[in-house]
């Protein structure tokens, strides 16, 4: 327990969002403690993709993180990524930068552990936050026995998709806040193509959503399927037995899948999609990834806007701490930095997916033409 000192900064949520704020903070000289509920490694519902980005964005702040990380975890690297359609079409889609796989227990862990190898960050693993109780200046933070655990100045809700930080300290209500759906499985002895293949299938009954077959080293695979809510709800769609019934029905996936084994059954997650714009700061908070729906409306992805805007609100906080006297400007500016990094390009692609609800013949008709060199150099851009 910490009640008895006011710490200049909390993180509740170690995840990548979490993690990454403890990174860009932990050479400031700021009392930082990181809580989460789970002890690590725990394990978070995904698809494990993690863009090799993710890593590159980190290395001003942790040298050599990226080598360390594939010299140590051993990920799965996938280069290309094929879009198929119901009838076998294919589209084979080579990226700039490869993407890894490797399960969340293991990756969320292996950042953790880059931070607390500092010395300079507290962690309290196993301690949910219950309450957060705003003080004239700052916050109380209370477990989930009830017991104040203690005192910030500044608060940051890395605390995922039910941010409890979020529906605390800003007017952002729970329901905007579940934009989509997804859910996954882990199999073994699968058939392949090509490891170094990601495979996205889509089809009509299930647009705008997708299902996925991501491999992981050693013939396993993450198994899973996503959808935005206000399709699924329409349709009445179980992502569970669409999937179930998608791996019997769909050829390829029945082939890939054939022999097959599951090692438990479908897990599900909310996708916080990045919708209408919402406050993420305040005078003493933070909201970053999830928390702060940063999600890819189109791809599913987060974890890289978690980072990002994890290492924004580091760099807004120790510009704020740096005058002295924390005001309601300060810790504002990390909007800006949002509004003119990710913004933008997240507009566009819940833009994007408004379009392929209502025209189901888009991402087929794209799948077909998207060999030809102008629509594959705008497929680059998109994807
Ligand atoms: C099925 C599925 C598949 C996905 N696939 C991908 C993918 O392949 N690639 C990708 O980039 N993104 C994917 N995503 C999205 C990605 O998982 C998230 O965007 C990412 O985890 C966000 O990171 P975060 O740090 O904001 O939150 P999280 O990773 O959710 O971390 C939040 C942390 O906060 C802790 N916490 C929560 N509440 C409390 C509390 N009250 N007190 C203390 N601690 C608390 C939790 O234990 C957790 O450790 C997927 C999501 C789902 C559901």
């Amino acid at each position: 327990m910490l009640t008895e000192k006011t710490m200049d900064v909390a993180i509740i949520g170690a995840g990548p969002g979490g993690s990454a704020v403890a990174m860009g903070l932990k050479n400031s000289g700021l009392q930082v403690v990181l809580i989460d509920e789970s002890n690590f490694p725990r394990e978070k519902i995904c698809g494990d993709a993690i863009p090799s980005w993710v890593l590159t964005d980190l290395e001003p702040y942790c040298a050599a993180i990226h080598e360390t990380f594939l010299e140590t975890m051993k990920p799965g690297i996938f280069s290309s990524t094929s879009m198929l359609l119901s009838n076998g079409q294919k589209l084979n889609f080579k990226w700039g930068k490869p993407g890894y796989m490797i399960p969340r227990l293991q990756f969320d862990n292996f950042l953790l552990d880059q931070v607390l190898a500092s010395g300079k960050i507290r962690f309290f693993g196993g301690e949910k936050i219950s309450k957060v109780h705003k003080l004239d200046s700052g916050y109380e933070l209370f477990n989930s026995e009830g017991k104040l655990l203690l005192r910030c100045r500044v608060l940051i809700g890395a605390d995922g998709a039910s941010s409890l930080v979020a529906k605390s300290v800003s007017a952002r209500g729970s329901k905007s806040r579940s934009a989509g759906h997804a859910v996954r499985a882990y199999y073994k002895n699968v058939n392949l193509e090509s490891s170094d293949t990601s495979m996205v299938f889509f089809d009509k009954a299930f647009s705008p959503g997708y299902f996925w077959i991501f491999p992981l080293p050693d013939n396993r695979a993450n198994v899973g399927f996503g959808m935005p809510n206000t399709s699924r709800l329409k349709r009445n769609i179980k992502l569970t037995k669409a999937s179930e019934e998608f791996i019997k029905s769909n050829d390829s996936v029945t082939r890939i899948l054939k022999s097959a084994e599951s090692e438990g059954p479908f897990k599900g997650g909310i996708l916080p999609f990045a919708g209408k714009w919402k406050p993420l700061a305040g005078l003493d908070y933070i909201l970053v990834g999830d928390a702060a729906n940063l999600l890819d409306p189109f791809s599913g992805d987060g974890i890289r806007n978690a980072v990002r805007s994890g290492l924004f609100a580091a760099e807004t906080i120790l510009n704020a701490f740096q005058t002295g006297k924390l005001n309601p400007d300060l810790l504002k500016a990390y909007e800006s930095l949002i509004k003119k990094h990710l913004w933008p390009q997240l507009k566009q692609r819940a833009k994007l997916v408004k379009w392929v609800g209502r025209l189901p013949w888009l991402v087929p008709f794209v799948i077909r033409i998207g060999n030809v060199g102008i629509v594959s150099r705008w497929l680059k851009t998109w994807l």
